[in-house]
């Protein structure tokens, strides 16, 4: 075997189980991108169906790895969200300027060049004439106690993601908010047996309480202390029975890298990028949940996509005027 086809082996190994993209490997890519989840490997289809070289830094879980089943997505409704990441490394193959590495990317800084110099876990360094954050963001699940073990079996924070399968059961949505009022009303498109949980946090308006009253949504205002398999404890010690919980957490950016480029955020910490999933500062693109409070699979493929689109064009317009 030669040495190439060797290498090529060692690393399809590592990264097993799944198929993956073994193009080469560079001192300088077109694009590095950030992130192996869906918006990442999007972009990577993007840029690499341009023929630019890519390389796809595949760091931990996708956010959504707690559940069985990704649901509401278009052809592929049902799919384990492992299964998803397989499909889409696997149709990277044919793009043979397309290399995948699992390694985090610790720190990015522009080059003297123009470009970006990333240091990576395995203590490497590579250089990037642009940069594709899709790091995603994470969950704020430490507290309250249990809310980790539940999260994605019988709390989720999405009803078209996973309110299908628990439709017309006795489900509580957290209403900690008042942005979470309108999200409540639509619950009841999938169960009428449904408690608004304020969660010692929001106090509604009297015209609030009137409508939650009227559509027959009872509104328990303690803290919540536990959640449960089956259902939630709070802090006078009251327990609710509910197979389903809908809570959507704090959330923070994934990974620091957003900030520490520079790239402006706004004011719920979502990195501001354009149509074409440019940011503020100039070479760096950003795509999914990290950039819009509209989070789904199919939105993430999307902006993905329309990043690799944006890297393409500025890329053309560097070379070609
Ligand atoms: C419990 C739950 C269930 C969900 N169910 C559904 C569903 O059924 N249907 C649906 O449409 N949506 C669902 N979602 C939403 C969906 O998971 C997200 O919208 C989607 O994963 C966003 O994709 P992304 O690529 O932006 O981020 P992610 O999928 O989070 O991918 C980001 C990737 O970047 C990696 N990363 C971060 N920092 C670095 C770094 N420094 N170096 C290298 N890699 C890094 C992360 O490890 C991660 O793998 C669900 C969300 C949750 C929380």
């Amino acid at each position: 075997m030669e040495r190439r086809q060797f290498l090529t082996c060692v690393v399809a190994a590592a990264l097993a189980p799944s198929v993956v993209a073994i193009g080469p490997f560079l001192a300088e890519y077109d694009c590095v991108v950030v992130g192996g989840g869906t918006a990442g490997l999007s972009a990577a289809l993007s840029l690499g169906r341009a023929r630019r070289s890519v390389l796809v830094c595949v760091g931990g879980p996708p956010r959504n790895a707690a559940v069985a089943h990704a649901h509401n997505l278009f052809t592929r409704d049902g799919t384990s969200p492992s299964e998803l990441l397989n499909i889409g490394r696997s149709q990277l193959t044919p793009y043979t300027t397309v290399r995948l590495a699992r390694r985090e990317v610790e720190a990015a800084e522009r080059s003297e060049a123009g470009g970006f110099r990333l240091r990576l876990s395995d203590g490497s360094s590579v250089k990037t004439r642009k940069l594709m954050l899709a790091t995603g963001v994470a969950d704020a699940l430490s507290s309250p106690s249990g809310l980790q073990r539940c999260w994605g079996k019988n709390v989720f924070a999405c009803p078209f993601c996973h309110g299908w399968e628990v439709r017309d059961q006795p489900w509580a949505v957290v209403v900690h908010q008042a942005a979470m009022v309108p999200v409540a009303k639509m619950c009841l498109n999938w169960t009428r047996d449904l408690v608004a949980c304020t969660h010692g946090s929001y106090t509604p308006p009297a015209e609030i309480l009137a409508d939650f009253n009227r559509l027959g949504v009872p509104v328990m205002t303690q803290p919540i202390t536990e959640f449960q398999e089956g259902g939630l404890i709070f802090q006078d010690g009251t327990r609710l029975a509910r197979r389903a919980v809908l809570y959507r957490p704090a959330q923070t950016q994934r990974s620091p890298l957003a900030e520490q480029l520079g790239c402006a955020l706004d004011s719920a910490g979502l990195v501001e990028v354009s149509s074409f999933g440019a940011t503020s500062v100039p070479g760096v693109f950003a795509a999914g949940d990290m950039t819009t409070p509209i989070q789904s699979l199919a939105v993430a493929a999307a902006a993905g996509n329309l990043a690799g689109v944006g890297v393409v064009k500025e890329l053309a317009h560097d070379e070609f005027g």
